[in-house]
């Protein structure tokens, strides 16, 4: 059976990325799967544990890491966030496609791991834009916000390293420039 595909979605926090993984993941033709990582942030109000995301203690994901179970991880405004490999070996073994969501850092350690995947950036419009969505999304205190600026601007400088980069000024355009080339990529490893 043909292995199932790896698609990485990534991009700064609040460029969106969220919006087109969920149109993506709706799309029956990509047969697509959400890998969901493990993360001691804790659970916020609109979440669900399994769904999301796994939340884990410090502990857990210490152990995950000590392990080996997980195919890279970081550490992002405080807590920690991993891809696990087992549900991704799994899914891809049956032929389903599988959507991983990670900051730009996370990029290098899947496709070390997984060289056959492909990866996406999503970029904002513009710096200002995003610095928008981000003081405006989270409850964050001062301190949180200027972190996730800080990090969404190292975030976009490795940006040119992708050779896939979708512009977010609509997201259900972004979406059908991923779905198109995935499309592509599924014809190809027939
Ligand atoms: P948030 O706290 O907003 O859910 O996520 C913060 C950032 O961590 C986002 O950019 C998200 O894409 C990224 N992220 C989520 N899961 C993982 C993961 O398993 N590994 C890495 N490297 N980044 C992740």
């Amino acid at each position: 059976m043909q292995k199932g595909i790896v698609i990485i979605l990534s991009g700064a926090s609040s460029v969106g990325k969220s919006e087109i993984r969920d149109l993506l993941l709706e799309d029956k033709d990509l047969n697509l799967f959400f890998s969901i990582s493990e993360t001691t942030r804790p659970r916020r109000e609109d979440e669900v544990d399994g769904k999301d995301y796994y939340f884990v203690s410090h502990e857990a994901f210490a152990n995950s890491v000590k392990n080996k179970e997980l195919l890279e991880y970081t550490e992002f405004n405080g807590y920690y966030y991993g891809t696990p490999r087992a549900q991704i070996d799994y899914l891809v073994n049956l032929g389903k496609n599988v959507l991983i969501e990670v900051e730009a850092q996370g990029v290098g350690g899947i496709k070390l791991n997984l060289p056959d995947s492909i990866a996406f950036y999503v970029m904002p419009t513009s710096f200002e834009e995003l610095e928008k969505h981000i003081t405006e999304r989270y409850g964050d205190d001062d301190a949180s916000i200027q972190r996730r600026l800080n990090k969404a601007k190292m975030d976009m400088e490795i940006a040119p390293l992708f050779r896939n980069i979708v512009y977010n000024d609509d997201p259900v355009k972004a979406y059908h420039q991923i779905k198109e080339k995935v499309l592509e990529e599924m014809e190809k490893r027939k």
